[in-house]
């Protein structure tokens, strides 16, 4: 068996010890004689599985109890609906820094008064725009901003004084990346797909004063307060990617927890990004004060030779380099799952591209 390193945006590789894990108890899980995905979610063994689950994101984010977790459907772009059908009353403010924040944004326009209080679109969001505390409402409902913004590799390095005013986040692309404190958050949501485990998994965490004044018209399973009530069961949930999203924290919280993968991370990108400030045939394309940890947004001076490098990385088992269909290029994703040697192996092989291409 040879594994590849994949650095797609999402889904996106998963630890190694996960994926066996759930290999190794497919077909009966635990003594019951079958495997998880064939476990009614309302017996006591699917319980636990779910439970665990919750528990260890609480851990590794340091959730206070003041915060509710509901483990939910319809990925993060469920949530960009269900976000002002939960809160938005008056009006809210919205930081666009990118295609999802974008998106969030047109979304949110359906259900009531929504505003752009900073945005980088005219720059194509190669920069996070700054967030002046002056343009935010004090009378908003929430502020809300994409922490990583996935497409064009920029992350916020700092978050926006909101005062009283909540502030939601999207953290798509890089919760449990690095250290945040959730009581800086009103709404933290995440699609699990590239950071937590397996696509089909919705994390939602909610401080509780803030549940209860949904819309009326909110269809239930996007209402966060029936689903608080309802242990996030108000139907199925989504049993099996819950269960990985466990293996896959259990994985992390062994390897020391955020801030050691932190660590970790941060060594991966100074990799990436030490390269292409040397390289003279690949360039950065996200500007350097709001480079991501977790996405390298590159290219070379041409298509041709973006796509000649992307296909000379995949023979080598680099693959999922091409970038996003918005902006071209390519972009490695280094996601918590990715080792070290992922990134360095492609260091090389850039650096081996460049010197033969030079030769040529
Ligand atoms: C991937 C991504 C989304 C979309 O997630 P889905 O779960 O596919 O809806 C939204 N926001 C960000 C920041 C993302 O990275």
């Amino acid at each position: 068996m040879s594994r590849v390193f994949n650095f797609a945006a999402g889904p996106a590789m998963m630890p190694e010890e996960a994926l066996e894990r759930a290999a190794a108890e497919m077909l009966s899980y635990k003594g019951t004689g079958m495997s998880v995905m064939e476990m009614s979610h309302r017996s006591s063994a699917y319980q636990e599985i779910f439970d665990r689950t919750v528990r260890l994101l609480r851990e590794l984010m340091g959730i206070p109890d003041e915060y509710e977790v509901l483990l939910l459907q319809g990925g993060a772009t469920g949530q960009f609906a269900a976000v002002p059908m939960n809160l938005l009353k008056t009006g809210a403010d919205y930081v666009d820094s990118g295609n999802f924040a974008h998106g969030a944004f047109v979304e949110a326009q359906k259900y009531g008064n929504a505003r752009v209080i900073a945005s980088s679109r005219e720059e194509s969001y190669a920069r996070v725009p700054d967030v002046d505390a002056g343009a935010i409402d004090p009378d908003a409902d929430y502020v809300y901003i994409t922490t990583n913004n996935t497409i064009y590799g920029t992350r916020f390095t700092r978050l926006p004084d909101c005062g009283k005013v909540p502030l939601v986040a999207d953290m798509s692309s890089n919760i449990l990346s690095e250290p945040y404190d959730v009581r800086d958050f009103g709404v933290i949501f995440a699609g699990a797909q590239k950071n937590i485990g397996p696509a089909g998994l919705t994390v939602v965490v909610v401080r509780k004063d803030l549940l209860g004044h949904a819309r009326p018209d909110t269809p239930k399973i996007f209402d966060w307060a029936k689903q608080a009530q309802a242990g996030s069961m108000l139907n199925t949930p989504a049993t099996y990617a819950i269960y990985m999203a466990g293996l896959c924290l259990e994985w992390l919280k062994k390897e020391g927890g955020v801030r050691v993968i932190c660590m970790r991370n941060q060594v991966k990108a100074k990799l990436l990004y030490d390269f292409l400030d040397e390289s003279r045939l690949f360039r950065g394309t996200a500007a350097r004060e709001s480079r991501s940890l977790m996405n390298v947004t590159f290219r070379t001076p041409s298509p041709e030779t973006d796509a000649a490098f992307v296909k000379f990385a995949a023979a080598q088992g680099l693959v999922n380099l091409k970038g996003h269909r918005l902006v071209g290029g390519m972009r490695a994703s280094i996601y918590n799952a990715m080792p070290v040697e992922g990134v360095t192996r492609l260091v090389e092989a850039m650096k081996q591209f460049e010197a033969e291409g030079i030769a040529r």
